[in-house]
């Protein structure tokens, strides 16, 4: 029998953080999965390997830019005996039709010390759903939340990773347009690959690792003054 793929989700209630933990509903998630090109063995093992490396990301459904929240509560929609809400358990069935897989979560500690232009400000009034915190080591960092969603010719085409529009507002920040020297698309998306670059054997995990946490850290480094951090080789 293939194992099967858990996730959990903290939230608080009457003031303790409990939290909910399910078998991700490969079979439903391959409902929005196959309008991605996904088979089943790919879904899968890109599940598999989110869960070793990004425990905490949630697979959800995206649609129109938005990541679909609960209509009830506005709870994020996870794959749960179908798509239900994580938070009121409100049951949505199957992906409505247009729904793209999506992973949300937040990337791994980024260090801010060295950001002296935004540092005091990042660490005032962080921007929405991203979290500031300090660790012995690295002092103080951001957390920062990132949407990444298969498109429909994947994974002849690369992910979709999207910052949230709070990044944004971060002081020194772009604005959230397309720009050759920040390597941005429209709509806060990375623009990722060169052309020719992307290979289909990638998968998310692997874009998120390896692309993905560099292109925050050189956007960061911008914001902060350092306006060559996208030319420089990594
Ligand atoms: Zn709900």
């Amino acid at each position: 029998m293939e194992q099967e793929l858990t996730q959990t989700f903290p939230r608080r209630e009457n003031g303790q953080i409990v939290h909910r933990s399910w078998s991700v509903d490969l079979e439903c998630a391959l409902g929005a999965g196959q309008a991605a090109g996904l088979s089943s063995q790919r879904l899968r093992r890109e599940v598999a390997e989110m869960a070793q490396h990004f425990p905490r990301w949630i697979l959800t459904v995206h649609l129109d830019r938005e990541v679909k929240l609960c209509q009830r509560c506005q709870g994020m929609l996870v794959f749960d005996r179908g798509l239900s809400c994580v938070v009121c358990d409100r049951r949505y069935g199957r992906p409505p039709a247009g729904a793209r897989l999506t992973w949300f979560g937040l990337l791994p500690p980024i260090g801010i010390e060295g950001l002296h232009r935004v540092r005091d400000r990042l660490v005032a009034s962080p921007p929405d759903r991203h979290v500031v915190g300090s660790r012995e080591g690295i002092g103080r960092y951001l957390l920062v939340p990132l949407v990444a969603s298969y498109p429909p010719d994947y994974p002849e085409k690369e992910p979709h990773v999207h910052y949230l529009p709070g990044f944004f507002r971060i002081p020194g920040m772009p604005q959230e347009a397309p720009s050759h020297l920040c390597h941005l698309l429209t709509g806060g998306r990375m623009c990722l690959f060169a052309p020719g670059q992307w290979s289909s054997s990638m998968t998310c995990r692997e874009v998120l690792q390896q692309r993905a946490y560099a292109h925050v850290i050189k956007l960061l480094n911008h914001a902060d003054g350092k306006h060559d951090a996208f030319a420089v080789v990594t």
